[in-house]
């Protein structure tokens, strides 16, 4: 079963057109209520659009003046403006734009990479613009358009450049989707793992280390390693090998994988005293490939299937960083295997299976898959040859066929090195993530020369699949937390029974019962604050714990216990067996 993605896309042009002939508008608002604005960049995003500005001093930009903005936006978009493009000479428009700075800038590199220079006249506002537009305003659904938020944003996302404000705005088709999406957001910001993961107490950030460097508490390392253990047990069945290896290299290991190239912009580098340029790795497949050639391989010892859960760095722009979904240094569940081609489908095969089972554990039921492909009218950016691409993608997409799920196939979304099969997973509140992901690599066994021996004694072309399961443990964990707001399932929770003692008499017993459940296996935890019991019990309750046991002299005298569950209205009743056999269940069968 599959499914051509050209009408849906035919359909996100349309919107996408749509959108982004609304931030023509919002531009012409801004600078009619605003003269003497400054003109950043006005892209579509999801759901909507920005446009950045640099209001002139003294111009007193708030929340509050969205409203004003908005309904100057829905005048002149009722006004029925078409968009009339022409093309100009650098000189010229270098001119037009001469009040312009960030223009200018644009305008000196359009015409540094030799590109086009078009202008975009629709009603009051003209504007530098690469195009894709509705024919008249006319096509923008006013009822469907909301002025969201203000923010601030480096120019060019660079923490050196000024800071500019950014308003988003939210544009559907309808004002019955745009009421959905204001609901979801609510829904989202209670939710939001920023939020969640300072309550939660799982990780924080520090100024002294710096922006995009999360720093895991325990309880979060204890998240994180669960999670991880997980993983690595479903691999272990199947084969897999713990690797280990350094976070720096030498330039000339980039170099011979193209990383150098492809990748310099977000690669740290550092300059050792003897004069020779290292990097930190940003992903971990070309050291790996070391591990594979420092001895020869007969076929009888393939595949070789390293897996390997390690930190990458990336430079990411501070403008860009975000909670933990967007970090300079995350921690990726990593794996390769090192195969002959006629070996790829049935390794492609396990490690889907691997996804199935983790991905069904951590609540998350439905996965989407896309088969992501070379663009070949942009093969500058990909290794390799057209030939080695087309049977790279056939071997996927029959796999997938064979797989028997439905599948949908998008160009432009392969690594560069290869065709991706990625995981796509609905959030309980209906966002999309990306999350798991499988590729198929033809040109790094090239760039290594990773060979084999084969049956008949010659040296034969091996190939790689890159294997990540939850990919960088950082994002993943932004989603999961999200997913679940903070209320894991049992088998995940880093805390599963939290021990409340009635008074400071009761705390000696209830210690003695902790150490009974931790004994069994069961992850506990005490609070012996000098508090009262409602007080206690609502602090826990707060912190999402799946169970909560009030220890008073009826506990202690063996009777049966009061559990408190996590999202039950009524207490549950049970001898002390037969709770820690539920939580053990619930650990052992993963069950959400
Ligand atoms: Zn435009
Ligand atoms: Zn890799």
């Amino acid at each position: 079963m599959f499914i051509y993605l050209n009408d849906y896309n035919m359909l996100q042009d349309e919107l996408n057109n749509i959108r982004h002939s609304a931030a023509h508008m919002l531009a012409a608002a801004v600078l009619e209520l605003y003269p003497g604005t400054k003109l950043g960049i006005g892209p579509v995003i999801e759901n909507g659009f920005y446009y950045d500005f640099e209001f002139p001093e003294g111009a007193d930009i708030s929340e509050d003046s969205l409203k004003k903005i908005e309904k100057k936006m829905k005048h002149f978009i009722k006004q029925n403006h078409t968009f009339e493009g022409q093309k100009v000479s650098a000189k010229k428009a270098m001119e037009m734009e001469k009040d312009e700075p960030f223009k200018q800038e644009l305008i000196k590199d359009l015409e540094a990479k030799g590109e086009e220079i078009t202008f975009y006249q629709s009603g009051p506002f003209m504007d530098l613009c690469q195009g894709g537009h509705v024919k008249s305003t006319k096509e923008i659904p006013i009822n469907g358009l909301k002025l969201q938020k203000l923010a601030g944003a480096y120019w060019r996302g660079d923490e050196k450049r000024p800071m500019l404000t950014r308003i988003y705005g939210l544009l559907f088709s309808t004002k019955e989707e745009l009421d959905n999406h204001l609901k979801m957001l609510e829904e989202a910001k209670k939710r939001d793992h920023r939020k969640l993961g300072k309550e939660l107490d799982l990780f924080t950030f520090s100024d002294l280390v710096g922006p995009g460097l999360p720093l895991w508490t325990p309880k979060g390392t204890l998240l994180r390693n669960i999670l991880d253990d997980f993983v690595w047990e479903l691999r272990k069945e199947r084969g897999y090998e713990k690797v280990s290896i350094p976070h720096i290299t030498k330039k000339e290991l980039y170099e011979t994988s193209g990383h150098w190239q492809k990748f310099s912009d977000q690669l740290y580098k550092i300059n050792t005293r003897e004069g020779h340029e290292f990097a930190m790795k940003p992903m971990n497949c070309p050291h790996h490939t070391q591990i594979y050639n420092h001895l020869s391989r007969s076929y009888k010892d393939l595949p070789q299937r390293y897996a390997e859960t390690t930190t990458c760095y990336r430079d990411e722009q501070t403008g860009e960083l975000h909670g933990l979904s967007r970090v300079r240094a995350f921690a990726q569940d990593d794996a390769h295997v090192f195969c002959r081609q006629s070996q790829v489908k049935e390794e492609f095969l396990k490690i889907w299976d691997i996804i199935d089972i983790f991905y069904k554990a951590v609540g998350f039921d439905e996965l989407d898959v896309r088969l992501s492909l070379h663009d070949p009218e942009n093969f500058d950016a990909y290794l390799g040859t057209p030939e080695l691409w087309q049977r790279a993608e056939d071997a996927i997409r029959s796999i997938a066929k064979e797989k028997g799920v439905k599948f949908t196939e998008e160009i432009g979304e392969a690594a560069f090195y290869g065709p991706k099969v990625d995981f796509i997973t609905k959030d309980s509140i209906g966002r999309e993530w990306q999350v798991a992901t499988i590729q198929l690599d033809i040109n790094l066994p090239d760039r290594f020369d990773l060979t084999c021996v084969n049956e008949t004694g010659e040296k034969e072309r091996i190939v790689m699949v890159h294997a990540a399961i939850m990919g960088s443990l950082e994002r993943f964990l932004s989603i999961f937390i999200e997913h679940h707001a903070g209320a894991f399932p049992v088998w995940v929770s880093p805390v599963q029974v939290q021990f409340v003692p009635v008074s400071e008499k009761h705390v000696g017993g209830a210690l003695e019962m902790l150490k009974e459940f931790r004994e069994a296996g069961i992850r506990v935890d005490i609070d012996s604050a000098d508090e009262t019991v409602g007080n206690k019990v609502r602090k826990a309750v707060g912190q999402k714990v799946p169970y909560i046991l009030v220890v008073g002299d009826k506990e202690l005298s063996g009777e049966e216990l009061m559990i408190r569950v996590r999202g039950q209205e009524d207490q549950e009743k049970m001898s002390k067996e037969d709770f820690m056999a539920r939580v053990k269940q619930e650990t052992d069968e993963r069950s959400v």
